[in-house]
């Protein structure tokens, strides 16, 4: 059997990575750590916005008919006796009778009476007397009750993305809190003997674990939480024990490592006897070994993705597999809105039958164009190019040969980061 017919597309791993893949139930939560969620329930308004007729300008609350005279070429000024004072959280006692004038400032109540605010500026104002120098229009600064929205309106609905101008609303509708599709928990979990912990010292044949700081980022930066991350070796024994701790734990496992063709490629080896994950070849490059499927803690279903190893393949493997799993449990349209088309600036190689996730660099072309210069590195080893890079380019499968002016799909891969 030819390689290629042993393979499963992109396409159809992605589809079995979603599959029965929900948003997490709700949760209420206080307004203050809802910013970026998805609500998961309707809410209405507690009160009309603004809850009360209330002045708009720093000045005095009139009757306008009392000012038919002021202003005009000759500037008359007209006095007026100063009865109270309103401000802001005030409640009004007095009200404004013909011939006299409250001060008041802006978001204080309208005193009965009133029918008009003269602004501050219009006036040579005092506490006792004012003296306003130009005539107003009834209505004039005034914000009337209701007017921005009823009492019982719709303030949010499911599926809302709570932005910080939507929490702002419900705070002014008076709710403390409101109900969202909480983060995932994650647990990301690099395996393999060679690896240490950025910091320590490197004996011969080590190298530092990136894999779970790079997933765990990545984890991040596509809502989740990383609720744990660590590392563990190739001991079939440890790697069983760990895994099952850490689904208890979790709404998503995430392991790097182990799922290839070598000795000890232990996390194949440990989740293949459970019968809940399978190891399959996708037809990408990078990221072609793949371990998909659910750990069992109970009855409960703990997604997984066994990604491979090398550190680019298991970067692109989060962004093509596992990121729209993390949007989907949040709530948020598993699918990308973050691919562009760009231009090659260089030509491109890539094999056939697969599809290439090419790393490149974005330059804004003369043309207008968004021009993707493949990064020089493209093995998947490669992590300063990966790091250097912030388009993935999705080379189809039949498109082995690519020249310099081709359009291509590209992914932008720091979308996230710059939407907030
Ligand atoms: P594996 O799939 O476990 O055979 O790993 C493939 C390659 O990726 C090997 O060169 C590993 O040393 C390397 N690798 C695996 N895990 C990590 C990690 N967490 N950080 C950096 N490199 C890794
Ligand atoms: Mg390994």
């Amino acid at each position: 059997m030819s390689e290629a017919s042993d393979m499963r597309s992109v396409v159809e791993h992605l589809a079995a990575a979603m599959a029965g893949r929900t948003p997490l139930p709700g949760v209420r939560i206080p307004l203050d750590q809802a910013v970026g969620l998805i609500a998961a329930e309707r809410l209405v308004s507690r009160v009309d916005l603004p809850g009360f007729d209330n002045s708009a300008m720093d000045g005095y609350a009139v009757q306008a008919a009392d000012l038919a005279g002021a202003g005009g070429r000759r500037r008359r000024g007209v006095r007026l006796p100063v009865v109270a004072h309103l401000a802001a959280g005030d409640a009004p006692t007095q009200e404004v009778r013909p011939g006299t004038a409250i001060q008041i400032m802006t978001g204080a109540p309208m005193p009965p009476g009133a029918d008009a605010v003269v602004p501050v500026e219009d006036t040579y104002g005092g506490a006792q007397m004012v003296t306003v120098t130009a005539a107003v229009p009834v209505g004039r600064h005034i914000r009337r009750r209701g007017e921005d929205l009823a009492a019982g309106s719709v303030v949010v609905s499911p599926g809302d993305v709570l932005t910080p101008r939507r929490i702002g609303l419900l705070a002014a509708a008076g709710h403390g809190e409101v109900m969202v599709h909480p983060r995932p928990r994650v647990a990301v979990v690099s395996t393999g003997a060679e690896l240490v912990p950025p910091g320590d010292d490197l004996a011969p044949g080590q190298i530092y674990d990136s894999n779970s700081h790079l997933l765990a980022a990545a984890v991040t930066a596509a809502g989740g939480r990383t609720a744990y991350r660590g590392r563990i070796g190739d001991d079939p024994a440890t790697v069983r024990a760990e895994l099952a701790r850490l689904a208890a734990q979790v709404d998503l496992v995430i392991t790097s490592g182990g799922v290839s063709m070598g000795v000890h490629d232990v996390v194949k080896d440990v989740l293949r006897e459970s019968g809940t994950v399978e190891f399959v070849q996708v037809a990408m490059q990078p990221g072609k070994p793949q371990g998909l499927g659910v750990l069992m803690d109970g009855d409960r279903e703990v997604p997984f993705f066994g990604l491979p190893g090398n550190p680019v393949s298991a970067a692109v493997s989060f962004m093509v597999f596992v990121r729209p799993v993390v949007r989907r449990m949040l709530g948020l349209e598993p699918a990308d809105t973050t691919t562009v088309t760009v231009e090659l600036t260089a030509g491109l190689r890539s094999p056939a039958g697969k599809v290439q996730f090419a790393r490149a660099q974005s330059r804004m072309l003369p043309s207008g164009r968004l021009g993707a210069q493949p990064v020089a590195g493209q093995g998947s080893h490669f992590v300063a190019d990966l790091a250097a890079a912030d388009l993935l380019l999705v080379v189809p499968p039949d498109a082995t040969e690519l020249s310099a002016g081709s359009l291509v799909e590209a992914v932008l891969l720091d979308a996230e980061l710059a939407v907030t």
